[in-house]
């Protein structure tokens, strides 16, 4: 089958990297139809929708953090197993290579990124043999702001604001409502999660991810599950999260609960967390031949409904224009809900640029700067290099850098997702800055909003981790703390507490 195969399987990863699938674009639907008109949730789910659609129609990936890339092989008895791993792995870098996946493979220790998304332990495929002719192959690509948000609860525990969880399905209930309420906006809300209730701490997380695999609408078979899944997707849309953590009506798309044997001293409950772009496809392939014999998750005969009803950025006329460079009489002239549209040069940092700062002066100067926590997929082409896919990433990652960072280099807005921390928000208030909220996941939306790459530093970093010198035009973003001691995060998070609180 020998390319044939491996096309398949690029297919597969660029079908899945840049188009929903409907049962995910049905749910996505739905929380937008369930959200009051003109609330910041609201906005967030319209921009989410043209996102998609934009994903779909120009074959970009629907977020630049492409995941980590997680293959569920079946194959029939006799397949060499060898050789297919090693067909997926071509594959997956000549995605890499067209740019459907960022490269996202950096070794633990140096941090070098392998640029093609192999390494040890990456991508991660597992074999399974089953008694039919073909071989199906499932992928799910699960990002890291997301993945972050995993939890494992060994029970009984004690947790805040549910009181105890014992090692009963009643406790299991507290457990996932306590992950989802603890993820807040910072797995890109509504998400969904897989859980697994049992086995040993490394066999639950994998069969809480596998739970990913199934559909949004299915309903478990096992009837004590399926009142599960049934009653936390009942009460969990009250914690009131919302999209991006903003406040809203839906936090929430699934929740899919499988079931382990354990030890008899162990009781875990596994929960995986993924976000709102929950990009699952599968396809059955023959084995003969390596080809595409149909598609799972998706009717190919049923066209692609569109999603967004509207296209660009719906303003109010209440927007506030900002121009950078910014100045402190500006930027403390913002309270948080107002939304903004940035143009002129903006700079992008994520983890290593920000460990960087705090022990070099910055490549360019950043007074009045605004600094966005993104790590871009970037092509480069004859007359230079060109954004593909720019959506924020989590920016609690550099809580611990980024009050130093605004306090010594004079940067005026922070831009990411998912809201940053107490010292911060002191940081905002002393020296008059402001994080901005953009919408985490809409890579394709806010790659539109780039009008050209000015330049790079830091390129020793990686594509990802390099300091990317940009020029914008309206990108479009909500202020969630201000520099008058304000956060949406902090008052969202106390009220959805109270509500945990209720459920206990
Ligand atoms: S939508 Fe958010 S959590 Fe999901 S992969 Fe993208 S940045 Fe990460």
């Amino acid at each position: 089958m020998g390319s044939t195969f491996v096309d398949s399987v690029v297919a597969l990863i660029v079908r899945t990297s840049t188009d929903l699938p409907p049962d995910v674009r049905a749910a996505m639907k739905a929380a937008m139809a369930a959200e009051a008109a003109g609330t910041q949730s609201a906005q967030a789910l319209s921009i989410i929708a043209q996102n998609i659609d934009q994903a779909a129609d120009c074959e970009g990936a629907i977020c630049q953090d492409t995941g980590m890339p997680t293959f569920e092989v079946k194959t029939p008895v006799g397949a060499n197993q060898i050789v297919m791993k090693q067909q997926i792995r071509d594959a997956v870098a000549e995605a890499t290579r067209l740019g459907k996946l960022r490269p996202n493979s950096v070794d633990s220790i140096t941090g070098e990124n392998s640029g093609s998304n192999l390494g040890p332990g990456t991508p991660i495929i597992h074999f399974e043999q089953w008694d039919r002719d073909d071989i199906e192959v499932k992928l799910i690509l699960k990002g890291g702001g997301c993945e972050n948000m995993n939890a494992q609860y060994s029970v009984p525990a004690e947790l805040p604001g549910l009181g105890r969880a014992d090692r009963n399905l009643e406790g299991v209930r507290k457990c996932i409502l306590h992950a989802v309420w603890n993820a807040q906006g910072k797995g890109c809300a509504p998400g969904a999660v897989g859980v697994c209730i049992g086995g040993d701490r490394t066999s639950g997380y994998v069969h809480a991810k596998e739970q990913l695999f199934r559909t949004l609408d299915d309903v478990n078979p096992d009837a004590r599950l399926a009142e599960l899944e049934a009653s936390i997707m009942g009460e969990v849309n009250k914690l009131g999260i919302g999209a991006m953590g903003f406040g809203g009506r839906t936090s929430l798309i699934g929740c899919k609960v499988g079931v382990l044997n354990r030890l008899p001293a162990s009781f875990f409950v596994s929960v995986a967390y993924d976000c709102w772009a929950f990009r699952r496809l599968g396809v059955v392939i023959d084995a003969r031949s390596g080809g595409i014999k149909s598609w799972l998750y998706r009717e190919e005969s049923t066209p692609v409904a569109a999603m967004a009803d509207q296209a660009g950025f719906q303003r109010t006329g209440r927007e506030v224009m900002l121009r950078t460079p910014l100045t402190e009489e500006q930027v403390r002239a913002l309270k948080v809900g107002d939304i903004v549209l940035v143009s002129g040069k903006m700079n992008t940092g994520r983890d290593a640029v920000h460990a960087h700062l705090t022990k070099h002066e910055p490549p360019i100067d950043l007074r009045g700067s605004v600094l966005y926590h993104c790590g871009p997929v970037v092509v480069k082409e004859a007359n230079g290099w060109r954004v593909t896919a720019a959506g924020p990433t989590t920016s609690i990652r550099e809580e611990p850098y980024q009050a130093d960072i605004i306090r010594r280099y004079g940067v005026r807005a922070v831009i990411g997702k998912g809201g940053m921390g107490a010292k911060t928000l002191a940081a905002l208030k002393d020296s008059g800055a402001v994080y901005l909220n953009a919408i985490g996941g809409a890579a394709q939306f806010y790659a539109r909003a780039i009008d050209r790459v000015e330049g790079v530093s830091l390129m020793e970093f990686g594509t990802p981790e390099a300091m990317w010198h940009l020029e914008v035009t309206d990108f479009p973003a909500i202020v969630t703390m201000d520099a008058h001691g304000n956060s949406l995060h902090k008052d969202v998070e106390e009220a959805s507490a109270k509500e945990l609180a209720g459920m206990a």
